[in-house]
């Protein structure tokens, strides 16, 4: 569960990326927070993993205030949340098996992924972690040689690689076209409902919310303007 309890955020220049957010997200849910460009979904999302501190407010994660963490505190949250981005964030020049492997062994300087040397039940998960997204024949390519779509799938893949309770995916499809765009949120949605991961997806198209999300939180300079199911969004909002 994750819980905000009046969270502000002041970035240091003064931009206030949050206001006073109060909000819950219960284990299993598929959200999409939707807004326009410089609405706070990033930070709002960012938040949760800790990428971005919140400046006031209470941010709990499993009933834990994570404000407070750090050090191990801090790589255990991220280890349970896996994080997709816009721009898939893979290593170009590796192939798509190291790539996914990368969230699974936390990082990439071990001496065993530089040279490539891995454990063979690592390999079978990278296996089946491909093999969900549709993407398995892919494993031995460099991933400067996928499209943009097979790359989003792979860095779907290296998340559940990682065995996460929540995924956060900011602005997933922003660089994709429409039917790639549709067929990337219909593997979220399909882990979300087979794994019961709690997953939030920040997207700035209504329509692509209103055709996956189970809730649509609408923010709006740093603020939440609607939080319902999609059926109740309508031309007001
Ligand atoms: P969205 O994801 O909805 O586009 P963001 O969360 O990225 O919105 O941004 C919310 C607000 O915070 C915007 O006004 C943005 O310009 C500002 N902002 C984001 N990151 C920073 C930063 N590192 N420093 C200062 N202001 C920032
Ligand atoms: P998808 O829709 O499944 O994401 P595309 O139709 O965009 O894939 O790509 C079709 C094929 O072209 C893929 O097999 C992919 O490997 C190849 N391809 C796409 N972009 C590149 C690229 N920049 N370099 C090499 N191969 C590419």
């Amino acid at each position: 569960m994750i819980e905000f309890k009046n969270v502000g955020l002041v970035y240091p220049n003064g931009t206030e990326g949050l206001k006073n957010i109060n909000v819950k997200i219960n284990d299993g849910e598929f959200v999409v927070i939707v807004g326009l460009s410089g609405a706070g979904k990033s930070t709002f999302i960012r938040s949760i993993n800790r990428l971005v501190t919140p400046t006031s407010g209470t941010l709990l994660v499993d009933n834990e205030d994570i404000l407070q963490y750090r050090g191990k505190k801090l790589r255990e949250l991220r280890t349970k949340i896996g994080m997709i981005f816009q721009n898939y964030n893979l290593v170009k020049r590796s192939n798509v098996l190291k790539n996914v492997l990368a969230g699974r062994l936390g990082h990439t300087g071990t001496l065993r992924s530089i040279f490539g040397m891995y454990k063979k039940e690592d390999i079978a998960l990278a296996y089946e972690s491909l093999k969900r997204v549709n993407i398995a024949d892919k494993i031995y390519n460099r991933a400067d040689e996928l499209s943009g779509g097979q790359q989003q799938r792979v860095s779907i893949a290296r998340v559940l690689t990682q065995k996460p309770s929540y995924i956060l995916a900011d602005e997933p499809v922003a660089s994709l076209d429409p039917p790639t765009s549709h067929q990337v949120m219909t593997y979220l949605k399909k882990i979300n409902k087979e794994d019961n991961i709690t997953t939030i997806v920040n997207l700035h198209f209504i329509d692509m919310a209103m055709e996956y999300a189970d809730r649509i939180i609408g923010m709006r300079a740093g603020e939440i303007v609607f939080d319902g199911p999609a059926s109740e969004v309508n031309e007001k909002t």
